[in-house]
């Protein structure tokens, strides 16, 4: 990344330093007196308790706050797009707020619905699902807020001057933050097939926000300049309404009367402060990839607390059941809501596996309680700023109920499933249930590992590093995959969470097999599509193609 690329203006007249971080060498740009670059290995979170804004806001306060900021400096005010990225064939989901413009706005094909526009944009990735609950941090679904500006040959809008001043100033005139304290860090952003400077926005010991400079186009090894340029900035409005609250996890601070609601409703214990506040601060040193990851969080928190892991883990584990409740049950909101159905192939696979892993955790807890329960309480939460999710409520509810049920005659059946090959595996002399084993499980019963866990008398072997099933390619063809380690495909960029940031979902990437089907059936409506949602005149504007059901 070369230096000039950081060289704006805007840091020159206003006094902004360029210092290198003392601890990973890094670069950055700030008006206070800072030795470290602010953030993860080089610094822990220090806004737990001590919010780094001058008000504490919600999840609808914050993302008001930002868009009439944005609005009231000339940007056009966008509403949200669907979160399955029908127009694209490469992705299932929408999973960062440029999406919706790609590639047709950015290729020039389709004209932005307004130019520059402001945006909270709901997006959903896979990839750190089993760190959901336990990191105080991960969550599946997410709103990426942001300011785009589409520089198209001839019609410059604005490039990094006025987007580091519009970011600057929403912190300090709106958040009533110290401007000493942001630190602008360099770095550099690739992904579908694009690339260009960013900077990190850190404060607080976290990244709050990306601002990307999209501006070459990377082909054989070659950067080429791109005729269109893109500001594509990200802010995590989790993070954001974390940082602003300063609570112990960001579940805290985003899921608020709902954790509250089940919190009652299961008569949940209340956790020690201290004990919250320190597993947040470790966790949020870890770049959390495997469940090894997570036990190191865990042993390295009671060494601070001074007590057992079991102690920590006993302690911990009712409320981060409730935090999976919550963030399952949020993301379901917007997939059932934007019409998938759940299933075992494309979309409507991620909606049954968020659906049964929300019913696994409820068993676990014990309770008579459905995730329908919470799910209608965030509906009706969330009526005014999405009110095309209430008006779909009654199919939602209706969807989640057949699914219910299947998975209770899924259990049911399981049972004697994992009793009869636990017979075999005993007569062949075996002593546990291998990795083989459970793939045939998965493939041939849909019993997932946690499951075959539940009814099996003999031990189960599931290595750290094997995670969610990738996405069926073919009839069948359902194996278990690493998630983690895998090569970073590149979308490296978000305002929400720093890991997932880094590793866009592999496992949510359309396999190529159903791309070419789908490219001859979509293919007829795919840029009227784009066009239409640009115009935001419609959430169901799929046309065919969507959410096969082939269960
Ligand atoms: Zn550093």
């Amino acid at each position: 990344m070369p230096e000039s690329e950081y060289e704006i203006e805007i840091f020159r007249a206003q006094g902004f330093r360029r210092l290198q971080c003392a601890s990973c060498g890094k670069f950055f740009w700030t008006l206070g007196d800072h030795s470290i670059c602010g953030e993860r290995p080089c610094q822990e979170y220090d806004f737990i308790g001590n919010s780094p804004f001058k008000k504490s806001l919600t999840v609808r306060a914050m993302r008001e706050d930002f868009i009439s900021f944005m609005e009231a400096n000339g940007h056009t005010r966008v509403r949200r797009y669907p979160i399955v990225a029908r127009w694209r064939e490469d992705v299932f989901f929408t999973q960062a707020s440029v999406y919706p413009f790609q590639p047709w706005v950015i290729s020039g094909e389709a004209s932005p619905p307004a130019n520059p526009l402001v945006i909270s944009q709901p997006c959903v990735r896979f990839v750190d699902i089993d760190n959901v609950g336990k990191t105080g941090q991960h969550f599946t679904l997410f709103e990426m807020m942001a300011h785009h500006a589409f520089n198209f040959p001839g019609k410059p809008i604005y490039w990094k001057d006025r987007t580091v001043e519009l970011c600057h100033r929403f912190l300090v005139e709106r958040l009533g933050m110290d401007p000493g304290l942001v630190r602008y860090k360099e770095s550099w952003w690739q992904g579908g097939g694009n690339s260009g400077p960013c900077l990190e926005v850190v404060f607080g010991g976290a990244e709050a926000g990306t601002l990307v400079f999209m501006q070459y186009r990377d082909t054989n090894g070659h950067r080429v300049p791109m005729e269109t340029t893109v500001v594509d900035t990200g802010y995590g409005l989790e993070r954001l309404v974390w940082l602003s609250q300063g609570t112990t996890s960001a579940y805290e601070a985003v899921f608020g009367d709902a954790l509250a609601y089940l919190k009652r409703a299961t008569g949940a214990k209340k956790v020690d402060t201290r004990v919250l506040t320190e597993y947040s601060k470790v966790a949020g040193m870890f770049d959390v990839e495997t469940a090894a990851d997570v036990r190191a969080i865990r042993a390295k928190t009671a060494a601070r607390l001074g007590i057992p892991v079991e102690e920590l883990v006993a302690q911990l584990a009712p409320l981060e059941a409730l935090y999976v409740i919550c963030d399952h049950s949020r993301a379901l909101m917007f997939l059932l809501g934007d019409g998938v159905v759940p299933s075992n192939s494309r979309e409507g696979y991620f909606a049954r596996l968020l659906i049964r892993r929300g019913l696994r955790t409820l068993r676990n807890l014990n309770i008579t309680y459905s995730m329908a329960d919470t799910i209608s309480f965030l509906i009706d939460q969330n009526r005014e700023d999405y009110p095309e999710l209430f008006f779909n409520k009654g199919d939602i509810l209706k969807l989640l109920k057949v699914e219910e049920q299947r998975y209770r005659d899924t259990l049911e059946k399981g049972r004697g499933t994992v009793q009869r090959l636990e017979e075999r595996v005993r007569a062949a002399g075996g002593q546990s249930i291998g990795l083989g084993a459970l793939i045939e499980l998965y493939d041939s019963h849909g019993l997932t590992p946690d499951v075959v866990k539940e009814f099996a008398t003999l031990g189960v072997e599931v290595p750290d590093d094997f995670s969610v099933p990738s996405p069926p390619r073919g009839r069948s063809g359902l194996s278990f995959r690493r998630t983690s380690r895998q090569p970073d495909c590149g979308c490296t960029r978000t305002g929400g969470s720093r890991s997932s940031a880094r590793r866009s979902s592999p496992s949510t990437e359309a396999p190529s097999s159903w791309t070419r089907r789908s490219s001859i059936r979509r293919g007829a409506g795919r840029r009227r599509t784009a066009a239409r949602s640009a115009g935001g005149m419609s959430w169901t504007c799929s046309g065919s193609g969507t959410s096969s059901s082939t269960s």
